[in-house]
């Protein structure tokens, strides 16, 4: 099987509880007004992954990082991969958190997302809404979210426990990317005004 990603950071502290593996799937039709990876809508660009390729991948961090986060692009779009790769993940003893823009309700009738929950922790669902944004909880952005705890190894406790941050990274060609959640805006004009 195959998987079309955008980009992958092996170990962040900043994408769900702990430090993770973060991947971003490449592709997402739901197209949300004010998106921040609009580049990751396209379900041509990305890069093509065979699956057994990117869990050997991920093994390499099992010993460094808590679990892996799945962000988009829209994971859902890509549900018999991104389960294939979440179902060995959670054979290292690692978790897995899913961020969708699909809302909950609309996904729990589906055979193919009652499969994949076997192998999440926490889902964290809804569109990025504009309108409501709201960095006040962590991971997201609009106050539209909710969050959904399908194992015993988290529970709501972590909306309290973490906050939003942003990572900030140079590679070594002094090229600087942003991740996490929080508003981008204010931190790229800061970083302009040093
Ligand atoms: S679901 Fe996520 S990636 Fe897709 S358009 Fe909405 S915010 Fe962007």
């Amino acid at each position: 099987m195959e998987i079309r990603i955008n980009s992958y950071i092996p170990i962040t502290d900043v994408e769900g509880v702990g430090t993770r593996f973060a991947i971003w799937v490449q592709g997402c039709s739901l197209r949300c007004k004010g998106c921040a990876n609009s580049h990751m809508w396209d379900f041509d660009s990305g890069t093509l992954y065979n699956t057994d390729d990117f869990i050997n991948l991920i093994k390499q961090y099992k010993d460094r990082v808590e679990g892996v986060t799945w962000l988009g692009g829209e994971p859902l779009e890509q549900i018999e991969a991104v389960t294939e790769i979440s179902r060995a993940v959670q054979s290292f003893g690692l978790s897995v958190i899913v961020f969708t823009g699909y809302e909950y309700k609309s996904l729990e009738s589906r055979a193919d997302f009652q499969e994949l929950i076997k192998y999440v922790d926490i889902l964290i669902d809804g569109r990025f809404e504009e309108d409501k944004t709201d960095y006040s909880r962590p991971w997201v952005g609009s106050s539209n979210q909710n969050y959904y705890f399908f194992s015993n190894r988290y529970d709501k406790n972590v909306i309290t426990t973490y906050k939003n941050k942003i990572e900030i990274r140079v590679d070594k060609n002094n090229n600087i990317s942003l991740n996490g959640m929080g508003n981008f805006k204010e931190v790229l004009k800061a970083m302009q005004e040093v």
